[in-house]
């Protein structure tokens, strides 16, 4: 049998609690999960990349079908690399489907092979991101409400 391989792209600037719901739902779903950072964003990032993959290796520590990677280039091409035939992503608002949307959309036709497969934010998490956690970073504040027990900076 085929293995169900997803990646779980994003940025990660860091890993919150919403990130890490949704991974741990997908396990149920796919035999291997590849949370991987994409290094071509335009976007500089707040934490250095390998800060952020080592965040993301303490969270996931325990489970063997979470694996933690960084690439260049297209996720699709990455995702034909890997033999992923997923592509893994939460949504939290309509402003996110829109977005979504034609990212997807977008994907499959570069790649036919391949779906998006979306999981719905739970409610206590819809309001939470990456750049709220980086603003009460940058002020002073506590982010500890907000990101993985196993993330202390
Ligand atoms: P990107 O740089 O692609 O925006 P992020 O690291 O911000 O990457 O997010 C990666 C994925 O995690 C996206 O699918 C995003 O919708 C999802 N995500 C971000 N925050 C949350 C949250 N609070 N709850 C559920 N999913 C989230």
């Amino acid at each position: 049998m085929n293995k169900k391989i997803a990646v779980f792209p994003g940025s990660f600037d860091p890993i919150t609690k919403g990130h890490e719901s949704i991974i741990l739902r997908a396990t149920s779903i796919f035999d291997e999960i590849y949370v991987s950072i994409g290094t071509n964003a335009e976007k500089a990032s707040f934490f250095p990349i390998e800060k952020r993959l080592e965040w993301i290796r303490l969270v996931f520590a325990g489970q063997p079908k979470v694996k933690v990677d960084k690439y260049h280039g297209l996720t699709v091409d990455y995702c034909k690399k890997l033999g992923a035939k997923f592509i893994l992503r939460g949504l939290r608002t309509s402003a996110d489907f829109e977005f979504e949307r034609s990212i997807g959309q977008i994907n499959k036709k570069l790649y036919p092979d391949i779906d998006t497969v979306f999981l719905l934010t739970t409610p206590e998490y819809t309001a939470l991101n990456s750049s709220i956690v980086r603003d009460i970073i940058r002020h002073g504040g506590d982010p500890g409400p907000f990101i993985p027990e196993a993330v202390k900076f």
